[in-house]
């Protein structure tokens, strides 16, 4: 049996290439990293390729455009919840990275979001931002054409 609300106090000590992606939150950007052996660009990137195993030390400026992949519907309340429901937690691969990750969409019915819709990171205010993923508030549609399914496939 648990008893919650559950508190956990915790240390992060990033490596330098999360430092890196950290830092660039910070300044409102996106910083990946790529392998130099198979060329690919991971974000965050944990420092080294989980395929080659070599040190990913190349920084990498992302666009802070891309492409929903997948996505979720959030229809289930739960406490604390600062977002009201429904709302679309969704896989985002942005523009020149070889990865995706998670973000929220917004300023779009959740009925209307759909897999290639190409979405640009809305970020915080300049004097709110800060070394963590909450310096991006969401990504909303750029109403650009979606992408083809075969240009992200590989990224499901
Ligand atoms: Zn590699």
């Amino acid at each position: 049996m648990l008893d919650t609300p559950i508190h956990l106090e915790y240390t992060f000590t990033p490596g330098i290439a999360q430092s890196r992606f950290l830092r660039g939150l910070a300044e409102g950007r996106f910083v990946g990293q790529r392998c130099p052996v198979c060329g690919k660009v991971y974000i965050p990137s944990r420092g080294s390729c989980p395929v080659d195993g070599v040190p990913t030390g190349e920084d990498v400026a992302l666009s802070d455009t891309g492409i929903v992949t997948t996505y979720c519907v959030v229809n289930v309340p739960f406490a604390g919840q600062a977002i009201e429901i429904p709302y679309i937690a969704a896989q985002v691969l942005l523009d020149g990275a070889n990865i995706s990750f998670m973000g929220l969409i917004q300023g779009i019915p959740a009925t209307d979001v759909r897999m290639g819709m190409r979405v640009q990171a809305v970020w915080v205010e300049p004097d709110e931002l800060g070394p963590t993923l909450a310096s991006v508030k969401y990504f909303t549609p750029t109403g650009e054409p979606d992408a083809p399914y075969e240009t992200f496939e590989e990224y499901l």
